[in-house]
């Protein structure tokens, strides 16, 4: 497994949690391998653009791996939808990415340390590690 920031940005991008399909020249060429690998959904790279890049279901399964790794590298645990907002929660178990809203501003945050960080201005990648590790 390639473990690097770059491979985070797009394979979340590909992925259902993701903001869509963001085309730097390197971002491309890291595409194309993880479609060559067989993770992302074949579709002509002129048509990206407009429809996205997708994870197939291997890639699915890739990336749920790489979160894993990531996760216990940081050490922060995320709360959850149900954590947040109880048994009613929708998606329960999902990590709550509202859990700090502030105007446009908004992610995860840790339950052990408290630590929270806005997923759009850093990266999940990039983040220091939980106190209470
Ligand atoms: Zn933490
Ligand atoms: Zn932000």
């Amino acid at each position: 497994m390639r473990f690097d920031k770059l491979e985070y940005d797009c394979l979340r991008s590909a992925s259902s949690e993701g903001f869509g399909y963001y085309a730097s020249e390197e971002h491309t060429k890291r595409y194309l391998l993880l479609m060559e690998e067989g993770y992302i959904k074949n579709s002509p790279q002129k048509e990206w653009f407009r429809v996205g890049v997708h994870l197939n279901r291997e890639g699915e399964k890739y990336w749920k791996l790489f979160l894993k790794k990531l996760r216990e590298k940081h050490g922060h645990v995320w709360k959850t939808n149900k954590d947040t907002q109880g048994e009613k929660g929708k998606w329960g178990s999902r990590v709550d990415v509202f859990a700090l809203s502030e105007g446009n501003h908004n992610g995860p945050e840790c339950k052990k340390c408290g630590f929270s960080f806005c997923q759009h201005c850093k990266s999940e990648f990039e983040i220091e590690e939980c106190v209470n590790k």
